[in-house]
Parts: C-alpha cells; sequence; structure tokens
C-alpha cells in the first residue's frame, strides 16, 4: 500500500495519476467525500461523491479505513474495496491527507508513506490561484493549513519534491518499483520454490551433459 499525502496544489492528484499510468499493478483507491465535484470529475472515478447523511451512516457502519475532515467536508477510504485490491494481489494507491495517513500508519505497518513537497509556499500560492479552482477565501485557509501540516513530513519514509514533474515522478517510480523487491515484502514459499526449481534445473544440467559426455 501506497500513501501519498501533500498540501493542496502541490500536484499531487497529477503525479499520482501519471504514477498509475506508468507503473503496472497499481490502483487508485477511490475516497468518499461530502464535497461537491468540481469541473470535470466523474462520480466513481475522482471520488464517490456523497451527502453528509450518507457519509455518517457508512461511519457508523465501520465501512472506512480511515476518515477525516479536511478543510471543513469529510473523506475517508471504503476499507472494502481497499482490502479486495490487496487480496488481489494489486497495490493500492491512496492519496489522503495527514490525518489520514496517521490512522493508516497504525493499521498497515507495511505501507509506504510519502509526502510530495510544492518547490515553495510561494509557487503553491501561485498554482492555487492559477488553478482557478477554489475561492480566494478557501486559497487562504488552505494556505493556513499547509503551514501546520508541511510539519508532519518526518513521520513519512519519503519526501519528494515537486520543482519538476518528470523528476518527481521518476522519484515515485524508483520508490514503488524498489519498495516492491525489499526482501522483508517477499514471500519466503516463492523464495524456497525458486531454490528448489534452480537446483532441479541445476541436477537436470549435470545429467544431460553427463549423457552427452557418455554419447561422445
Ligand atoms: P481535494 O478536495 O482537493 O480533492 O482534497 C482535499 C484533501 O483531502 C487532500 O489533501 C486529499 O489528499 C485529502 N483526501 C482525499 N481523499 C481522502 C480520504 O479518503 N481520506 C483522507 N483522510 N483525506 C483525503
Amino acid at each position: 500500500m501506497f500513501v501519498v499525502s501533500a498540501p493542496s496544489g502541490a500536484g499531487k492528484t497529477t503525479l499520482c495519476h501519471q504514477l498509475i499510468a506508468t507503473v503496472e499493478g497499481l490502483r487508485h483507491s477511490v475516497s468518499y467525500t461530502t464535497r461537491q465535484p468540481r469541473e470535470g470529475e466523474v462520480h466513481g472515478r475522482d471520488y464517490h461523491f456523497v451527502d453528509e447523511v450518507t457519509f455518517r451512516a457508512m461511519l457508523d457502519r465501520n465501512e472506512f479505513v480511515e476518515w477525516a475532515s479536511v478543510y471543513g467536508k469529510l473523506y475517508g477510504t471504503p476499507r472494502q474495496a481497499l482490502e479486495a485490491t490487496l487480496r488481489e494481489g494489486v497495490d493500492v494507491l491512496l492519496e489522503i491527507d495527514v490525518q489520514g495517513a496517521e490512522q493508516v500508519r497504525r493499521l498497515y505497518q507495511q505501507g509506504v508513506f510519502i509526502y510530495i513537497l510544492p518547490p515553495s509556499l510561494d509557487v503553491l500560492q501561485t498554482r492555487l490561484h492559477l488553478r482557478g479552482r477554489d475561492s480566494a477565501d478557501e486559497i487562504e485557509r488552505r494556505l493556513s493549513q499547509v503551514k501546520e501540516e508541511v510539519k508532519s513530513w518526518q513521520a513519512y519514509d519519503y519526501v519528494v519534491r515537486n520543482d519538476d514533474v518528470k523528476q518527481a515522478l521518476r522519484e515515485l517510480e524508483a520508490i514503488v518499483l524498489a519498495e516492491r523487491i525489499r526482501v522483508k515484502r517477499i514471500d519466503a514459499r516463492w523464495m524456497d520454490e525458486f531454490v528448489s526449481d534452480t537446483q532441479t534445473e541445476a541436477a537436470d544440467s549435470v545429467t544431460s551433459a553427463a549423457r552427452r559426455r557418455t554419447r561422445s
């Protein structure tokens, strides 16, 4: 499980979409939220957009792995979909805020936690304005929270600074690929089979070499 957090406007969503497009076997977890869809966002693809009553009912039924109130709206990761994906042997990418990441860290110690930083707060402010998705008040509110939020970077395993999208994407790909081959993630049964297959192949090639020698 890969958990990615970032201040709003750091370019996290773009990077995560590109990462999923370039790395095989990685699926996005689609969160539930009570915020309104933005232009171009699709229900069920970007988020499951629900009202607060629906969200709270799901919360009461313990249907979220984690949830948080972010900028006054509720967000949560659905448990069933996440666990089904992991059971399939597919890696999951969670794009969630720092409060959610903290909850996930307690539940899934094997998770990989990545924090994406914007180049600077000035650049972040400019990006949020240029994006034109949020009102000036909303941008100010987000920026003041960013200063607080960035302090939690030390709880993550990796920090990727998004100065340059191509470089940041390369770093994210490197993290995913390297994490997949860590010794602690390798299934011991698979390694045992590998070793016994290798021994059988070696024995077979010794036997056929001996046969070749006998024939000649
Ligand atoms: P946005 O409304 O801009 O899409 O997201 C606002 C913030 O909510 C972002 O930091 C995003 O990562 C976070 N977020 C999105 N989905 C979830 C979720 O399921 N759980 C938590 N804790 N945060 C989420």
